[in-house]
């Protein structure tokens, strides 16, 4: 995935620009930057790569969620519905803005159950954040179908499925609003950095004041901008925009390579009967960032993790004792370790994580490997590679 693996002259070039005239801000300044305007022009090619109407960049992946989220207006006591598998950000960026995270089940996918969703509905409800983890997607027509129903709004989290495809659609482009991280291990990196993506021209116009302090973007005078509402501060700066856009003129060029090496891995693996992959919806195209596959058991895959470690195959990990991306581990959110007071309406909003279990999601993440798709590798490498894990897994499975 990480897009920091190839990494040179082009990046260099395009932070020169910045450096050159000095302009670190994106916006103002216009007599200075001699026409650089880094940030514009990384929106624009986004808007391009994903296919969609709108595209406001902002300082992180956990700051997209929480302005896409807001500029739809959600907010205190609002129930968001999101998966027990994900990264921290995802109710990190619910909290922040005082609304309630709901975690459900995810199926075979990886990603949120429908079922699971549709059982969660509560009058509360204002939005479903589905996140597209490790580069493939949860079952979208079902999720689009019950947002509909109910009138809530759907977000996608795709910070880990740059390139990832539905029914020929951008993941991120399917929900109302998408979120896109740029950080340094993502697809393409910024070093840090985000985008915000959609169709919707208010939810756009709310993104792009919210994250700039409420200021209105009208005129050239920053000074005499006037403010419809209250925002905060989640630029990206005119310097992580440059490396990006170096980055995202790269990107179908690290999605081929991406999927070279993630195809040589799976029909190593695909011929072993006990392995079975993840459900990739009908239609869906998976990014390749990660291979995702199931083994029997729990145990199983912990042995074939210790076997992984032993033969020196790193960046796999088996999620069920991850404290970065799955419940069971997520204690300071359970037991609500906070720096700070929130309202005792989001206290009792979260009261039900001490009890609800997640037999579900345990099935499926206790079975699961996930593999990093390096784009540093060579043909060879990854072969030798996947040759050595299917061996390592044979022997384990014998
Ligand atoms: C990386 C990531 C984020 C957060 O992005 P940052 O830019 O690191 O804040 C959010 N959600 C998912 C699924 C991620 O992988």
């Amino acid at each position: 995935m990480p897009g920091f693996e190839l990494f040179g002259d082009k990046e260099r070039k395009e932070v020169n620009d910045v450096l050159d005239n000095g302009v670190l801000m994106r916006y103002g300044f216009d007599g200075m930057r001699n026409g650089h305007w880094k940030a514009k022009e990384l929106e624009a090619e986004l808007e391009k790569s994903f296919r969609t109407k709108h595209v406001q960049l902002v300082s992180s992946g956990t700051a997209a969620v929480s302005v896409a989220l807001a500029s739809a207006g959600i907010g205190a006591g609002d129930e968001v519905i999101m998966p027990t598998f994900t990264f921290v950000a995802s109710f990190e960026a619910i909290m922040m803005l005082g609304a309630i995270p709901i975690l459900v089940d995810i199926d075979d996918t990886l990603g949120l159950d429908p079922k699971a969703v549709e059982k969660a509905i509560t009058s509360k409800t204002k939005a479903i954040m589905v996140v597209q983890m490790c580069g493939s997607m949860a079952n979208m027509d079902a999720l689009v179908t019950i947002a509909k129903k109910h009138n809530i709004l759907l977000v996608e989290d795709a910070c880990q499925a740059i390139g990832g495809t539905y029914q020929g659609k951008p993941l991120g482009s399917i929900g109302d609003l998408g979120c896109f991280s740029f950080d340094f291990v993502k697809t393409i990196t910024c070093g840090e950095g985000g985008a915000v993506i959609t169709n919707n021209e208010k939810y756009y116009s709310n993104a792009d004041h919210y994250s700039d302090h409420g200021h209105d973007h009208i005129g050239n005078d920053r000074g005499a901008e006037s403010h419809p509402f209250l925002g905060y501060n989640f630029r990206i700066s005119e310097l992580h925009a440059a490396v990006g856009l170096a980055q995202v003129k790269r990107l179908p060029e690290f999605l081929d390579i991406q999927k070279r090496n993630f195809s040589i891995i799976r029909n190593a693996l695909a011929d072993i009967p006990e392995v079975t992959f993840r459900t990739v919806p009908e239609g869906g195209l998976e990014s390749c960032a990660f291979l995702n596959f199931f083994l029997p058991d729990l145990e199983t895959s912990r042995r074939v993790m210790e076997g992984f470690k032993k033969g020196d195959i790193d960046a796999c990990w088996n999620y069920y004792d991850n404290s970065w991306h799955y419940i069971r581990k997520w204690d300071h959110l359970k037991n609500l370790k906070l720096l700070h007071p929130i309202s005792q309406e989001v206290k009792k909003g979260l009261e039900y994580l001490k009890e609800k279990n997640f037999n579900q999601s345990d099935y499926y993440i206790g079975r699961n490997i996930s593999c990093l798709i390096k784009l540093s590798w060579t043909e060879e490498e990854v072969q030798l590679r996947a040759n050595k894990m299917a061996e390592i897994i044979k022997e384990i499975l014998r």
